[in-house]
């Protein structure tokens, strides 16, 4: 009992009916341990209601939270972004938020994240919900965020690189990356409407590039990529319109289109009508992710979210050159030229298996900024550790129930789906598990 007073649910503040035990705890203002109530983006794109997972692990979280059923729950943000700061679930700690406690407990991020991201966390957490396409885009690299946001700062906001990792968590559609050449000169010949817009040299440039050198065929790439994205609108809308209607006559033929992503194509054309982005699916490789199958987003990869559920992790940056799927500020000539014209179906990015954890995988991609870490512990273990860290954390639960302490945090916190929890660099914290529930969480990180 005297647990169940003294922790209460993520979600519900610790003021709210245990004020009496919250206070017993002595003040300890750099506790580096504690629960997040996170903040939701109802951007348009979001599925509704308790058809997303934002929403639905809001609700578990959150007893109070009420889920409106005509909104959109998009995305979910964990850190302290200035647009989305979580706040903090302990009365004990004198600041509201996390970016508010992370500014005068600057030792929590670990030393060296400390001194390389100038005292500030350097990534932002995420769970997303997609229902209706993301734009296509790319982020620039440092050199080009630098140059962009001194250039058009009302359009690039900060400086800063945004690499992007997305690991599923139900079913996730997304394009990543240009396809192998092969591929898109397979569509040139099926699609005449595509092959059109592109023109007759640039398409034979990309034929004839097909056994050269890679510089050749970056080039070529370039060129077609180049031709189609800045193709006069109404000449788009046209060519859309031809094949949208040749798709939607087969298909009520009884005939399969799926031979150039027919079924995709209408859906995307059914979300932003005479778009020159839904052309973009004959460019970049389609990928279709099982829950904890990853795609990591480095500088100057063109892609875009299409449907479904994730967790994202990210550096902190709004950095986002987009080039069609949205109604929101486009760059195209930009984007044309930054992007890496490497055509490869290689695109899912693979977790290393902890050595030290047999439940622990490790998503590390090549950036300093984050690390994602998933831990999947059967419901059979009654106890398992969250490892210490050099750098602060953020862990998210997505399924199954703990009650999680540290040496510094003297009231055990429970924690149930959707539950975050931020711990701060070198600490260790220990769950008990609830029977017989397995465990999915999620941890973001710095690895420096
Ligand atoms: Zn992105």
């Amino acid at each position: 009992m005297a647990v169940q007073q003294g922790g209460l649910s993520p979600g519900v503040p610790r003021n709210v009916g245990v004020g009496r035990v919250a206070s017993r705890r002595p003040f300890r203002p750099d506790m580096p341990v504690f629960p997040l109530s996170c903040v939701v983006q109802h951007y348009a794109w979001g599925k509704m209601g308790s058809n997303s997972e934002v929403a639905r692990l809001l609700a578990s979280s959150d007893p109070q939270a009420r889920i409106s059923e005509d909104k959109p729950y998009a995305e979910l943000w964990m850190g302290s972004h200035p647009r989305g700061d979580a706040k903090i679930l302990d009365n004990c700690i004198s600041q509201k938020t996390l970016g508010q406690w992370i500014a005068k407990n600057q030792d929590c991020l670990g030393s060296k994240v400390k001194d390389t991201f100038n005292g500030k966390l350097p990534f932002l957490f995420k769970v997303l919900s997609v229902e209706t396409a993301l734009s296509i885009q790319a982020h620039p690299n440092k050199e080009l965020a630098e140059k962009l946001h001194l250039q058009a700062p009302q359009h690039y906001p900060d400086a800063n690189h945004k690499p992007e990792m997305a690991i599923a968590l139900t079913s996730f559609q997304g394009l990543c990356g240009f396809r192998p050449i092969e591929e898109i000169v397979t569509f040139l010949t099926k699609v005449p409407e595509f092959r059109f817009l592109i023109g007759d040299n640039a398409a034979t440039q990309l034929k004839k590039s097909m056994n050269s050198d890679s510089q050749s065929v970056a080039s070529a790439l370039q060129s077609c990529f180049s031709h189609l994205m800045k193709s006069e609108k109404k000449v788009v809308v046209e060519q859309l319109n031809l094949l949208v209607k040749r798709i939607s006559q087969q298909v009520a033929a009884g005939n399969n289109m799926e031979d150039i992503y027919g079924e995709l194509l209408l859906q995307l054309h059914q979300q932003y009508p005479g778009d020159i982005g839904c052309f973009a699916i004959y460019f970049l490789n389609l990928l279709a992710l099982k829950p904890g199958e990853a795609m990591f987003l480095e500088a100057n990869v063109p892609h875009a979210y299409l449907k479904g559920d994730c967790v994202e992790c990210m550096a902190c940056s709004d950095n986002t050159v987009r080039a069609g799927l949205t109604p929101k500020f486009i760059d195209v000539p930009t984007l044309c030229e930054m992007l890496s014209y490497i055509p490869s179906k290689d695109r899912l990015f693979l977790p290393t298996r902890s050595l030290e954890d047999p439940y622990l995988s490790i998503y590390d991609p090549p950036v300093p900024d984050f690390t994602v870490m998933r831990m999947e512990v059967p419901g059979s273990i009654t106890e398992y550790k969250v490892l210490a860290v050099d750098s602060a954390s953020i862990v998210l639960v997505v399924q199954g129930r703990v009650t999680a302490s540290s040496p510094t945090v003297q009231t055990p916190i429970p924690l149930q789906r959707g539950g975050v929890l931020f711990i701060g660099a070198n600490e260790s914290v220990s769950l008990k598990l609830a029977a017989p529930d397995d465990l999915l969480m999620f941890r973001a990180c710095c690895l420096l």
